[in-house]
């Protein structure tokens, strides 16, 4: 393992424990230096014992330099046992059976990591697909993607596939779902990618009527195969939209829309009680990590958990589904 690599190792086991503290940008920074200076200078140093000289190198990234040009991975491997993610015996039940991630973030919009880390940290988990899913034009602040970059990132992820096959990324969005009900891209568009996320991100706090109006619409498109974190809470800071709960999961179930389990530790969404009723009036689910850096991908057994919790029916859950039953069942077939 190259010093780059273990610094890469520690970024994404402090991610994954979503440790956004002193200690975690100092890290993030020592990495963007250690990419910066050539690996000889590195070697050099570190037999002098002069790496903290490096402006961004502090003593814990410079033990994690040393050790990795030794060969050696103690602060890596604490590290890794103090940030596993845990999981409830009933929630691995459901990890167990995830085949792989439908709802994630690159750099091409908000996201930290390349189509490709992604894609590498995806294959180690275990899973068989994921599917890219950045943010639409309308959220500018996530530098969403307008119709032209769209086509160019699948022009990227058509080639990655050929490099990471039999792994798979199917193209995908996550689409704005505006105020109207209607969808921030043209449908030509929605209509060539492989799965559909739609969320609410704006007007969050819209009446109870027209929020549901707008939800059914949205979640009633033919192109849209999952509705993302329904109510759009954070958790301690902004409380959930208000909707017709069984007008919204109703139209869900009779068109074939899942509802996902969002596994974002300030997310949660939705709650347990929605996640209930959702089980109660049949709908269909995707357990999701809706990750920005790699080490959020391995969020799942949070939602895993909450699925166990309430009993969802795995055989509801569609990425339990192998890839070409996945395929079938946005296909609707
Ligand atoms: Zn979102
Ligand atoms: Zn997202």
């Amino acid at each position: 393992m190259t010093p780059v690599e273990a610094l890469e190792q520690v970024v994404h086991y402090l991610d994954r424990a979503h440790d956004t503290g002193f200690k975690a940008k100092a890290f993030v920074r020592a990495l963007d230096v250690a990419r910066s200076v050539p690996g000889d200078e590195l070697v050099a140093r570190a037999s002098a014992g002069t790496l903290t000289e490096l402006d961004g190198i502090g003593d814990s990234s410079a033990r994690v330099i040393r050790e990795a040009i030794a060969g050696e991975r103690s602060y890596l491997d604490t590290l890794d046992s103090k940030t596993r993610v845990p999981v409830t015996d009933a929630g691995a039940r459901y990890r167990e059976a995830l085949r792989g991630d439908l709802h994630l973030h690159s750099r091409w919009s908000d996201g930290g990591a390349t189509i490709e880390a992604m894609a590498r940290t995806a294959i180690a988990l275990g899973h068989e697909y994921m599917v890219l899913t950045d943010h639409s034009p309308r959220l500018t602040v996530a530098h969403g993607l307008s119709a032209e970059r769209l086509a160019q990132q699948l022009v990227d992820v058509a080639a990655l596939n050929e490099r990471l096959a039999p792994f798979r990324i199917l193209s995908g969005i996550e689409v704005d779902i505006l105020e109207d009900g209607t969808l921030d891209h043209d449908d030509d568009v929605l209509a060539g990618l492989d799965v559909v996320v739609a969320s609410v991100h704006s007007k969050l706090r819209m009446a109870h009527d027209e929020m549901t109006e707008r939800m059914v619409r949205a979640v009633r498109s033919p192109h849209v195969d999952i509705l993302g974190h329904c109510t759009g809470r954070m958790i301690g800071k902004r409380d959930p939209s208000t909707f017709d709960v069984d007008a919204v999961f109703t139209a869900c179930a009779e068109s074939r829309t899942a509802v996902e389990i969002n596994c974002r530790p300030e997310r949660l969404d939705p709650p347990r009680p929605m996640l209930q009723r959702a089980v109660e009036l049949g709908c269909w689910f995707s357990i999701d990590s809706d990750a920005h850096s790699t080490g959020q991908l391995e969020w799942q057994p949070k939602g895993c958990d909450r699925a166990a919790e309430v009993g969802v029916p795995i055989d509801r859950i569609i990425n339990s589904l192998p890839l070409d039953g996945l395929r079938r069942w946005v296909a609707g077939e």
